[in-house]
């Protein structure tokens, strides 16, 4: 769940700062190549575009929205106006680069709060793909010596995850219903949708910011559960939540997750120190679209 919040970091200016540099020195290297490429549409250019599948398959959005059982969506190119997007300090600060990008390239006029989190990552992975390189490079360390290493992979080769709906009580409001393993209540959750997390993400800042415990659990909960036992009321989903066992609790954030589209950001690594397989996410940080390419 953390791993989709990192895409809000804010970007240090050290990194925004040699970030132009780079940009600077590619296009005094490349000059020629770059005049030739499409910079706009005004001009009667054409901005090449690209498919790109959706980990929801469309599945969950209703009928009126653009992407409405739609698999593939079509985006555009990133050119000097997302280059702007991308480098602009006010969006920076407000957390919403990313937003904005997803909602400048896509050609079906969709809002980015209004979209599945997981299918902005695979447009936000196509867009540095096709505008940066495949290749992508992050650091991490190993959890069990510390040795810091530096993984390379291949936006590329990142697939959607599968998940078997079939598998699941899927009602007609896209909402899951499962039976919890020890209480045995029947409960029904939503997805996350982009709102969500974004409102997860400002609790937990909020509760660090005057040093109160994370409560990212109960607030999950609290946001994902639509009813318990066919009961909607507020006052019984936080009863509910309030004398949760720890093993429903484990249960129902596996199943959050679980039916979650996704796309599979899941690497491993072997350290060369001790050998431990690590194993993490392909992180989505502030680095993802300034890495050295
Ligand atoms: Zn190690």
């Amino acid at each position: 769940m953390t791993r989709n919040n990192e895409g809000r970091t804010q970007i240090p200016p050290e990194v925004f700062e040699q970030f132009m540099k780079q940009q600077e020195e590619k296009f005094t290297s490349q000059q020629p190549q770059i005049s030739q490429q499409p910079q706009n549409n005004n001009a009667g250019y054409h901005v090449p575009t690209d498919f790109v599948v959706l980990p929801s398959k469309g599945t969950f959005y209703s009928e009126g929205h653009p992407w409405h059982q739609k698999e593939t969506v079509e985006v555009r190119y990133m050119t000097t106006r997302e280059e702007d997007i991308i480098t602009s300090p006010g969006l920076i600060q407000k957390g919403i680069v990313y937003d904005k990008l997803v909602e400048s390239v896509c050609v079906d006029r969709i809002a980015a709060n209004n979209i599945l989190p997981g299918d902005k990552a695979a447009i936000l992975i196509n867009c540095r793909k096709n505008a940066y390189g495949d290749e992508y490079k992050f650091d991490s360390d190993c959890t069990v010596c510390g040795t810091p290493y530096t993984k390379k992979i291949n936006l590329s080769e990142l697939k959607n995850k599968e998940v078997d709906y079939q598998a699941f009580n899927i009602t007609s409001n896209s909402t899951f219903v499962v039976q919890t393993p020890i209480s045995k209540a029947s409960v029904e959750f939503k997805l996350y949708d982009s709102q969500d997390e974004d409102f997860i993400t400002k609790q937990v800042e909020n509760r660090r910011r005057h040093n109160l415990p994370d409560d990212i659990v109960v607030n999950t909960h609290r946001r994902l559960i639509v009813s318990v036992n066919g009961d909607t009321s507020y006052p019984t989903i936080t009863g509910f939540i309030s004398s949760l066992l720890l093993k429903d609790s484990r249960f129902l954030q596996k199943a959050y997750v679980g039916v979650k589209p996704d796309v599979d950001l899941n690497y491993t690594h072997e350290c060369v120190m001790c050998g431990h397989e690590n194993e993490g996410g392909v992180p989505f940080g502030a680095n993802f679209f300034w890495s050295d390419v």
